[in-house]
């Protein structure tokens, strides 16, 4: 069932994707244990989110609770990250694209 899930790279569709991938397990006969589905979900996830969320819990392994929090965390970072390459401006010279340490002007 999950065999054919495919993450993409972030975007907002990642928490879009998780929350789907725990509808369908819901919705099954034998539905995964939070932990089996979380330690599924970690190997198919974008790398950087399922690394991450595998250490929040070295004994037991990951659980959804983790899985989700990583994942709200990497996406917050895009979106702060794609909000400063549309919105951010130097300090320094006040022109976009590079931040105040980077400014040649
Ligand atoms: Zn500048």
């Amino acid at each position: 069932m999950l065999d054919d899930l495919e993450f993409d790279d972030g975007g907002a569709r990642l928490l879009e994707q998780i929350a789907h991938q725990e509808a369908l397990n819901a919705a099954t006969r034998f539905p995964l244990r939070d932990e089996d589905l979380a330690d599924t979900l970690c190997k198919k996830l974008p790398e950087d989110v399922g690394i991450a969320a595998i250490p929040r819990s070295k004994v037991a392994g990951a659980t959804m609770h983790d899985v989700w929090h990583v994942a709200r965390i990497m996406e917050a970072l895009r979106i702060s990250r794609e909000d400063q390459e549309v919105h951010g401006r130097c300090g320094n010279c006040g022109e976009p694209g590079h931040d105040t340490g980077d400014c040649l002007g």
